[in-house]
């Protein structure tokens, strides 16, 4: 079997603070978990309070532009001058509260690989996209858009993060059985393409993910990490989802 990396990514979205960082720098030793990448992405005014702490880090989005005049944007090669390896593509959040289409996601992609961060691209349906059995088709739709436009071989250098928007901040975890079916689906989409890719690309999981869920979740066949939202502003009850994974 192809040995994946293992990732648990917590996503502060606009939460965290000067003194928070200082917790997880006190609780959260990431040696103990020699398999596992452990990311944060803290919101990115306190990208540098989180540099030289040992961990690794992200931003939850880029801009899709180089430098100039976008007041508030924030610039990847900027990012990535501050140590940070990865950044979030097109989570729900960005997709439905400030209208990211698929087009700029894409652009957003190629920018953040450019200048050397890895993508995490979020993907996932809605409740009434799951309840009308669109699942599938949804998915497939938001990675082709990257595919199609950027080729297959851009995945090599990415990641993918299934996040049912149904379970994003509601308690509503998707069950193991409903997210390995769905990653089993991406993973395999991606290998109608390529199967080398497929076979090594990691696929993380999100939605409610907790200390008490992310074990079995973790431990489907193509689940390789977790994509961690409240949890993950709670030292101990992120320090045992990495344990879990
Ligand atoms: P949640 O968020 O763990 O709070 O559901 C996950 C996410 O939005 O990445």
């Amino acid at each position: 079997m192809t040995q994946r990396k293992r990732i648990v990514a917590g996503n502060w979205k606009m939460n965290g603070s000067l003194e928070l960082i200082n917790q997880f720098a006190e609780t959260i030793k990431t040696d103990l978990y020699p398999n596992v990448e452990v990311i944060f992405f803290p919101p990115s005014p306190l990208l540098s309070a989180m540099a030289g702490k040992g961990f690794n880090t992200g931003a939850q989005t880029v801009s899709e532009h180089d430098a100039g005049a976008f007041t508030g944007e924030v610039e990847a090669k900027l990012v990535r001058e501050l140590g940070c390896k990865y950044t979030l593509i097109g989570h729900s959040e960005r997709r439905t509260l400030f209208a990211e289409s698929d087009a700029v996601l894409v652009k957003k992609f190629a920018k953040a690989q450019q200048v050397g961060l890895t993508p995490i691209l979020c993907v996932g349906e809605t409740e009434s996209q799951r309840d009308a059995d669109a699942t599938e088709q949804t998915i497939a739709t938001q990675l082709n858009a990257i595919i199609d436009k950027l080729g297959v071989a851009c995945l090599q250098n990415s990641v993918i993060a299934y996040e049912p928007v149904w379970a994003i901040g509601t308690g509503k975890t998707a069950t193991p059985e409903q997210a390995q079916s769905v990653h089993k689906f991406i993973r395999d989409l991606i290998a109608s393409k390529d199967a080398q890719i497929a076979a090594t690309l990691p696929i993380l999981y999100g939605g409610s993910v907790n200390d008490s869920n992310s074990e079995l979740l973790f431990a489907q066949p193509d689940i390789d990490g977790g994509l961690i939202g409240g949890a993950s502003l709670k030292p101990d009850a992120f320090s045992t989802i990495c344990a879990s994974a």
